[in-house]
């Protein structure tokens, strides 16, 4: 089945596009984001050890993030496609991602890495909100909600994600751009990256990814 790792900086629109994926072509999402969120809300005790970090903006050891991973993952089918979201954040984390696959008897096909200018990414984060409920994300220029303010899916009034803050946007494309390039060169040297600019429209980008794909 097919595995493939997404990644790119905060307002890239990854989410967006692995959605898309997870709409059209069955796959699974599968991210340490919403790992973390709810398995906060289901007050994992792990999850409270990784609060302290991810509620400032700074990473979560990857000892604790994969601890978790590990059971997090359980809930996913395996007869489908699974797309994975940022899950490797640091080098560091590339051998624990090599570990918790060869468990699952899945194989890496593709890392696919959004780029994106800085300024791009403050501007369309500045723009987003999320839902505290069901954690769908909207965005008022590229995926707006059809009433203004509120979810479409669930009816939940819309928040900014503490997160999304510009500062601390800003120590967080920091710490990325810190910690990608010697990602993407491992995955390159493996011959399985894929790069793609994510200033187009949604529709574009979507386009592009199937394409390179082979979906
Ligand atoms: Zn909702």
């Amino acid at each position: 089945m097919r595995t493939i790792l997404f990644h790119g900086p905060s307002g890239s629109g990854k989410d967006t596009q692995v959605e898309l994926l997870v709409e059209k072509y069955g796959f699974e999402n599968i991210g340490t984001g919403e790992m973390f969120r709810v398995m906060y809300k289901e007050a994992d005790i792990e999850s409270i050890k990784a609060y302290q970090y991810w509620s400032k903006g700074h990473f979560v050891p990857n000892e604790l993030t994969y601890s978790m991973f590990e059971r997090w993952i359980r809930k996913f089918d395996i007869s489908k496609p699974w797309a994975f979201v940022s899950v490797v954040r640091d080098a560091g984390q590339i051998p624990l991602f090599d570990e918790l696959l060869k468990k699952s008897e899945r194989q890496l096909d593709a890392f696919v890495h959004f780029t994106l200018s800085e300024e791009m990414a403050i501007e369309r984060m500045s723009l987003r909100k999320i839902c505290p409920y069901c954690d769908a994300t909207y965005h008022q220029k590229y995926r707006p909600e059809s009433v203004s303010g509120y979810c479409d899916k669930c009816g939940t009034k819309l928040v900014q994600r503490e997160d999304d803050q510009p500062e601390k946007i800003k120590l967080r494309l920091r710490e990325y751009e810190n910690t990608i390039v010697p990602i993407v060169e491992e995955y390159k040297r493996r011959g399985v990256l894929i790069e793609i600019d994510a200033s187009p429209s949604i529709e574009e980008i979507h386009k592009q990814l199937i394409t390179k794909l082979g979906l």
